[in-house]
């Protein structure tokens, strides 16, 4: 099978030729139809995460089609202990053994690939298998980040990419009103936000018009987090539902003061992935997508980084 794969940190992706994968006992073998690129796939290529396995094939958020002909999706979640106190009391997605996709198990970069099938989702059948992508991971993520919000009725998205786009349709469905807030000068995008839904959409330096009763930051630039923080009313969270963030800048204690609260996101449950993916069809989630060719691998990552689309790439092997 062709596949993009990650050799060395810090250097693009090489195309090479490797074995079909071979399917375990519990695993599926799957043909990759279309595989989302998570801007973790990036901090993985550039070093700013830890990759403990090299070479590896990246990608997370597969959409599959099994020998058998059923299609399937693969998440970042490929594998949990089931034994450690985290498992046991429902929150797998802290497993001190996990193992993700496309990091620790090879993912989705590949015209093949398998996947422990107990961690593979069915698909909602409205949605091509480009579209679908985006849901494994910007879709199942940023849903757990804004059930981690609470029931915030103003609610405000800082970096308005992947797992905004899709998340924002969930939030308007929901009856919430959403303020988006992207990267100062970028016209595109907050026109993008409004087409969505957002009731306002301005710069990440600019305060929205009223206080927000939380905010989800999915961009890394930690100078957001006290940004977010100015922007909460009285008894607000800022989620940070990314997997790295540069450092925090020092804010005053009166940011966070009258309870205001910041927490993290990490990974997520196959109880996450059931919950959204039942309601995604209803709102009905649409995806903006920008496909490539698996040669193109490294010229998504690229364009992720320079923020050149909107909405999420995806590769069709
Ligand atoms: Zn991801
Ligand atoms: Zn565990």
């Amino acid at each position: 099978m062709r596949a993009a794969v990650l050799i060395r940190q810090g250097a693009p992706l090489e195309p090479r030729e490797l074995p079909d994968a071979e399917p375990g006992p519990g695993q599926v073998a799957l043909t990759v139809r279309a595989c989302g690129v998570c801007r973790t796939d990036l901090h993985l290529r550039d070093g700013e995460i830890d990759a403990p396995r090299l070479p590896v094939v990246l990608g997370h958020q597969i959409v599959g089609v099994s020998d058998d002909g059923r299609r399937l999706g693969v998440p970042w979640l490929g594998w949990t202990c089931g034994q450690c106190r985290f498992c046991r009391s429902g929150r797998e997605n802290l497993c001190l053994r996990a193992r993700f996709t496309g990091r620790d198990i090879d993912g989705g970069y590949a015209e093949r690939t398998v996947a422990d099938e107990r961690y593979c989702f069915a698909l909602p059948d409205g949605l091509s298998d480009a579209q679908a992508a985006p849901l494994l991971c910007g879709g199942l993520i940023g849903y757990r980040a804004l059930t981690l919000a609470g029931d915030a009725q103003r609610l405000g998205l800082y970096g308005f990419g992947s797992a905004a786009h899709i998340i924002c349709q969930v939030a308007v469905h929901q009856g919430r009103e959403v303020f988006a807030f992207v990267r100062p000068g970028d016209e595109r995008g907050a026109r993008f936000a409004r087409s969505l839904g957002a009731v306002w959409a301005g710069a990440s330096t600019d305060a929205p018009p009223e206080p927000l009763d939380a905010a989800i930051i999915f961009a890394s630039d930690g100078t957001l987090v006290p940004q977010a923080l100015r922007a909460l009313d009285r008894g607000g969270t800022v989620v940070c539902a990314g997997i790295h963030m540069s450092e925090i800048t020092a804010f005053s204690y009166d940011d966070l003061w009258q309870e205001r609260s910041i927490r993290s996101v990490a990974n997520l449950t196959r109880r996450d992935a059931h919950e959204f993916l039942a309601l995604a069809p209803r709102v009905p989630v649409s995806t903006t997508v920008t496909t490539y060719p698996l040669e193109g691998a490294e010229q998504a990552l690229d364009d992720l980084r320079a923020g050149r689309f909107e909405g999420t790439a995806v590769i069709l092997p």
